[in-house]
């Protein structure tokens, strides 16, 4: 048996006996296409997922709840979090009227400890994650057609016309994006998504 050159035992464990690494999906697609159904269903049909609960310098909606749905910072406070590095990736949103990002350490801790990790983010962020962790695997949800998103995004009773406005614009643009993404799938079917999420989450040989 050979032994080591140091005598002493390394106090990290052998590759063999780590669990494997989560498996971090990236979840985008245009505002109104239903990916917070989505992500509701999956939550509920895989506990062990960590949703990643991003920072954002927006008001909270009403039927939002402060560390649930988002972290609620002001500007100065997020300007801490990206001074910090804490922030996996980070972008202005809706033409720079807000901005959101990813905490860090959340996301590294669980896909070390074996736990599939969901991001949801808009376009930037989908391709900064992929860049800084290129294990992620980009999920572009798309609406079954642009009449059918645009009729969701007026249907959204919370937004001022200049909002709706903004959304489409953003939606047209990221629709036109869906084939940088490593899978693409089609909201026509709530529960068929989901459980293409969760093969995608837990089995290595879905992508
Ligand atoms: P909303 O303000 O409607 O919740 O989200 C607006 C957009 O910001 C959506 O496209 C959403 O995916 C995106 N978003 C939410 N959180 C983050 C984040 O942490 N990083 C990035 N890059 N985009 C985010």
């Amino acid at each position: 048996t050979p032994t080591p050159a140091t005598g002493t035992p390394s106090a990290v464990p052998e590759p063999a006996d780590r669990p494997l690494r989560g498996r971090l999906l990236v979840l985008a697609g245009p505002s109104g296409v239903g990916k917070s159904s989505v992500v509701a269903g999956l939550r509920e049909a895989l506990p062990e997922l960590l949703f990643s609960v991003s920072a954002t310098t927006r008001p909270a909606r009403p039927e939002e709840v402060d560390g649930r749905d988002y972290h609620f910072v002001d500007r100065a406070g997020f300007d801490a979090l990206i001074e910090r590095g804490e922030l996996l990736e980070w972008a202005e949103v809706h033409g720079g009227l807000q901005r959101s990002g990813t905490p860090r350490e959340p996301v590294e801790q669980a896909l070390d400890a074996g736990r599939p990790v969901l991001v949801e983010v808009d376009l930037q962020g989908a391709r900064s994650v992929k860049q800084m962790l290129s294990e992620a695997v980009t999920v572009f949800v798309a609406p079954p057609s642009m009449e059918e998103l645009a009729r969701r995004l007026t249907d959204r009773g919370t937004d001022t016309p200049e909002q709706r406005q903004r959304r489409l614009r953003t939606a047209i643009e990221e629709m036109s994006a869906r084939d940088e993404f490593d899978v693409v799938i089609v909201n026509d079917d709530l529960q068929a998504v989901i459980g293409r999420l969760v093969a995608l989450a837990v089995d290595r040989d879905a992508v």
